[in-house]
């Protein structure tokens, strides 16, 4: 989609600090990092929100987990642990409509979030 933030991101057209890429996911550090470590996983496909997912997506997603799983054990998470964050919609605040995950980590996190 032309006017996605995140689909020019992955289409190369807006650059970012890249640490992942593949044929259906990219990875790169939050422009706004919330902990040391924050970076966010996208597919390339554009998918809005969690809401618009169907049953033909589960192995997206999965994959999108597991790719950021990696990317968090590259990036030396592994051991101290990680978050993974969707934010979907206005009340969880999503503010780029374009499905992410966001990997933070490096600190240690306070729950319950905000
Ligand atoms: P959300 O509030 O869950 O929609 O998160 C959107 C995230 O995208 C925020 O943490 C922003 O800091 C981040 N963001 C927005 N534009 C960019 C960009 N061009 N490069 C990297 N991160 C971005």
């Amino acid at each position: 989609m032309a006017d996605c933030i995140f689909c020019r991101i992955a289409a190369g057209d807006i650059p970012c600090r890249e640490v992942h890429a593949d044929t259906d996911f990219v990875a790169f550090r939050d422009l706004n990092p919330q902990a040391p470590v924050h970076f966010l996983v996208i597919p390339r496909r554009h998918v809005a929100a969690l809401t618009d997912l169907t049953g033909a997506d589960a192995d997206l997603v999965g994959r999108l987990q597991v790719t950021a799983a990696q990317v968090a054990a590259k990036l030396g998470l592994a051991e101290t642990g990680y978050r993974f964050v969707i934010n979907c919609g206005r009340d969880a605040c999503q503010t780029v409509p374009h499905l992410h995950l966001h990997v933070l980590g490096g600190r240690a996190l306070g729950w319950p979030p905000g």
